[in-house]
């Protein structure tokens, strides 16, 4: 027997897989079977460039030297960055540096202190 889930609307065990999505055949119901694996897991985890999870407020350094898009400013590799605030998006980290200003960073590039 499989274990599916219970139905997450009326709570039947009666549901049943059809493709990649459940479905309940008391209320039709449909879901992704792939989502109720993980519940609660659903906020992105954002690691730095040696795999600690970065959080809001964290600090950072830069682990090399950034430019700074449309300007001739250069982030320099062991810049520290505190407060840092976590986006989504290819560069995931939304910040302030001293000298620069606000700027997003990608999180491969930088190192948590
Ligand atoms: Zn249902």
């Amino acid at each position: 027997m499989s274990t599916l889930p219970p139905c997450p609307a009326c709570n039947s065990e009666y549901t049943y897989e059809d493709g990649t999505q459940l479905v309940c055949p008391e209320c039709a119901h449909e879901w992704s079977a792939t989502a109720s694996e993980a519940p609660g897991d659903d906020a992105k985890v954002i690691k730095d460039s040696v795999g600690n999870v970065l959080q809001d407020g964290d600090t950072i350094t830069v682990i090399k030297d950034l430019k700074v898009k449309g300007s001739s400013l250069v982030v320099k590799v062991g810049t520290k960055v505190k407060g840092i605030r976590l986006v989504d998006g290819d560069h995931d980290i939304d910040c302030k540096i001293d000298g620069i200003g606000a700027m997003k960073l990608k999180s491969e590039f930088v190192r948590k202190v």
